[in-house]
């Protein structure tokens, strides 16, 4: 269960398959455009945290010089898959070994036949390195071969250019540069190909022709093949970048040597060596460590979620806590490669569970923020540090772009005010802050990074309540909840409750520090006045309004549940989002009782005890109904959700379309990039949904709801540094403690087990 592929070539389909079959390394992603290029393509490279402004628009990811592509010319024939015929394509991405790889036979519009073979590697290994191999056969003639490579720097973000032309060199007549900067940011890339033609594995000379246009530089290299004999042709190349953390290196110059140096030592390693040393690396990373196998008669399943581990690496900047993950990961130019609450909610708790070393290095990354979300903070008259709804490189601050898509009333581009209004996310950084916490143990985090965002979002939460003489009671009004279908509405229940959680968490941490850390107390009341917050919020939290339910219905707002009900079928129906929109505007949808995606029902999943049973029950039959899943973190959450109420057919229905969600039939639902949230939230159906896992209070809970139509679920966890295995089926729970330094107690049912070695639990 590895491969995600197509298995013919369907030119109106690149988008998707460009999308999902893309690689990478959490350094860089490239799209998986073909080697030939076709008109409607979408060819992207992206280094994590590279971001530039262009002119008055928001920072964005841009689009690195491209490498991928290479002209192939035939008896004077372009391979072109629209021309000519194709035979047997297959095209597909490994997603344990990261490796894609297409044949197919072709047969040119003059009647010749070839048979090509490809095959392409982001190293995980090096993680600057991209690797390429295609092999040619003539099967029916000789040919006159011409190929075409180098590096393409009139690539754009959609029209965008974000870089200098820098300068263009060829080295040896066999290495390739090109060393440009990003036009605001500065930041100076240093990109670098070289190629090997191999015939019976042995490497051959050819005639070449460098050519240098404007941002253009690549070499013609000429060949003549008789009938049925082979050539392989084989692409090393490199990025470089000023903002790397794994080097040290004064100026372009430098760095583009740095980059030459490299490639003339990789050049000695072969193809089969390069990849393997890379699918090593997946290996210790994943399949061999921490691995999810589903028992199941359905491939689907275990795909989908070998294909989400795969992405949610390719997607991580692991190597850098200055980066974080982009909504659309390295995938595409959707959101312009840009961190949202998406992280903490959504794809955190996968890593906090089985690598904590990223999980805090994506915490640090707010840690880093916090100058920017202090200036957010500032800017809308408000203390401490609020964070960013939409965050790029550390010191940007809030990058909401201002304009979205048309309203169909108006005829005018629709304001964004997600960047003004949409404020839990500073919550949010909290709730990843005490998940990573509860299931690490991680002291040193709290006590050098974690502890003081808490103070800084605790301030921020305090000055931004409202009082309310005439109710005596303090409100969060004017904002957008996770619902974004709805704008400026007061007391979004899940923002005045995690408002209230973080305002409390704070507490906490304040009376920790007075009593087990004076020193590190001293220090942080040197930058926040801790005495002031801590009176300030105690006069304050007792009365911060939180929504009660209505006839047991927590209402999403102050107004939702007096809103209009309209007949939501049509919309609840359609296999494409955003339906709704064509049919009314912002402002019209702001009045009808309907919702984006889980809003109060996020909330109960995250805080399970705070409800009543009969609460979250009738709440989630309320808004499920009302809920389009227009937003692609929407149906793993109500996944989960029916899995902690015990509606198992629900829960797997909804965990089917969330994996769909990328890999279903819509063919046009990935063109931006992949949902990296939603790959995130897949994982966590799998082990908080069916799997029953939870941290409740700091303690461990496992209470499994394994669908019927799966036989058996196993992983592992890590939990305070104990590495677990867990192997659950209908009427068992095993449970082994691999690491075994020392016991793990668990609730199940709610009594208190202790693993020491194994142990096993009747279900
Ligand atoms: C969702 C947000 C999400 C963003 C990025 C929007 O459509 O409504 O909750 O953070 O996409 O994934």
């Amino acid at each position: 269960m590895e491969y995600v592929g197509e298995n013919s070539f369907i030119k109106d389909n690149l988008s998707k398959f460009e999308a999902i079959m893309s690689q990478g390394n959490g350094y860089m992603g490239v799209r998986a455009s073909t080697e030939e290029t076709y008109t409607n393509e979408k060819r992207n490279t992206f280094v994590a945290g590279t971001f530039n402004r262009f002119d008055d628009e928001v920072t964005e990811l841009p689009n690195v010089p491209d490498v991928t592509a290479i002209d192939i010319k035939l008896n004077g024939y372009s391979l072109d898959l629209t021309t000519g015929i194709t035979k047997n394509y297959s095209r597909k991405l490994n997603v344990k070994t990261g490796e894609l790889i297409r044949n197919f036979k072709w047969i040119s519009p003059n009647g010749d036949e070839f048979s090509f073979s490809f095959s392409r590697v982001i190293s995980k290994e090096r993680q600057h390195i991209i690797l390429q191999q295609v092999t040619i056969q003539p099967l029916t003639n000789g040919a006159e071969v011409k190929v075409q490579s180098g590096i393409n720097g009139q690539v754009t973000n959609t029209g965008v250019q974000h870089f200098t032309e820098g300068e263009m060199r060829l080295y040896d007549n066999m290495y390739l540069q090109m060393t440009p900067s990003t036009i605001e940011s500065n930041v100076d890339f240093a990109i670098t190909s070289t190629h090997k033609f191999l015939q019976n594995n042995k490497e051959i000379d050819l005639d070449t022709q460098v050519v240098m246009k404007r941002r253009k530089i690549y070499l013609d290299y000429f060949l003549k093949l008789d009938r049925n004999e082979c050539i392989t042709i084989e692409k090393y190349s490199s990025i470089h970048t000023s903002r790397d953390n794994d080097k040290k290196v004064q100026g372009k110059i430098e760095l583009a040597h740095f980059a030459l140096d490299e490639m003339k030592t990789l050049v000695n390693m072969s193809f089969d060596e390069l990849k393997a040393e890379s699918v090593t690396a997946w290996n210790e990373l994943i399949w061999d460590n921490v691995p999810i196998t589903i028992d199941s008669d359905n491939g689907f399943d275990q795909l989908a979620i070998n294909f989400a581990l795969y992405h949610l690496h390719v997607m991580t900047p692991a190597h850098d806590n200055r980066m974080n993950i982009g909504a659309k990961g390295l995938s595409g130019e959707g959101y312009k490669g840009h961190t949202f609450w998406d992280t903490e909610i959504f794809l955190l708790p996968y890593f906090i569970y089985t690598h904590p070393d990223i999980a805090k290095s994506l915490l640090e990354y707010r840690y880093h923020g916090l100058e920017g979300a202090r200036q957010k903070a500032k800017d809308g008259n408000f203390e401490g540090a609020q964070f960013p709804w939409e965050a790029a490189w550390i010191t940007d601050g809030e990058t909401t772009p201002y304009f979205g898509s048309a309203d169909v009333i108006t005829g005018e581009r629709s304001k964004i005010l997600t960047g003004l209004i949409e404020h839990h996310v500073t919550s949010d950084v909290v709730i990843g802050i005490i998940q990573y916490f509860q299931a690490t143990g991680d002291q040193t985090f709290m006590d050098e990074k974690g502890y003081q965002i808490i103070l800084e979002a605790a301030m921020f939460w305090n000055s931004r309540l409202e009082y309310n003489e005439e109710k005596d009671r303090f409100e969060i009004n004017n904002v957008i909840g996770p619902d974004e279908y709805k704008e400026h509405v007061n007391n979004n229940a899940y923002t005045n409750y995690t408002a209230h959680w973080s305002l409390g968490v704070a507490l906490d941490v304040i009376e920790t520090l007075r009593n087990k850390n004076k020193e590190l107390y001293d220090e942080l009341d040197k930058l926040i006045d801790i005495n002031t917050l801590e009176f300030n919020i105690k006069s304050n939290i007792d009365r911060v309004f939180l929504p009660q339910s209505r006839n047991k219905v927590i209402p999403q707002d102050d107004t939702y549940l007096d809103l209009k009900d309209i007949d939501l079928s049509k919309y609840k129906s359609q296999n494409f989002v955003g339906g709704l929109f064509n049919d009314y505007n912002p402002e019209q949808v702001n009045q009808i009782q309907v919702t984006k995606q889980a809003d109060v029902l996020l909330l109960i999943y995250l805080f399970e005890n705070l409800l009543e049973e009969e609460e979250k029950v009738a709440s989630w039959n309320y808004y499920e109904q009302r809920t389009l899943h227009d937003s692609s973190l929407s149906l793993a959450i109500h996944s989960i959700l029916a899995a902690d109420l015990k509606e198992k057919n629900k829960a797997y229905n909804f965990f089917v379309k969330a994996a769909e969600i990328d890999l279903g039939p819509n063919m046009k639902s990935s063109d931006e990039g992949i949902h990296a949230g939603s790959l995130g939230a897949l994982w966590q159906t799998i082990i908080f949904g069916f799997g029953g896992v939870r941290a409740l209070d700091g303690n461990l809970r496992i209470e499994p709801n394994l669908p019927k139509e799966w036989n058996k679920l196993e992983f592992y966890l890590y939990w305070q540094g104990q590495k677990l295995h867990l192997q659950i089926n209908h009427d068992k729970l095993e449970i082994t403690n691999e690491t075994n330094s020392k016991k793990v107690d668990f609730v199940h049912n709610k009594e208190v087990y202790s693993v020491d070695g194994s142990l096993t639990v009747k279900l």
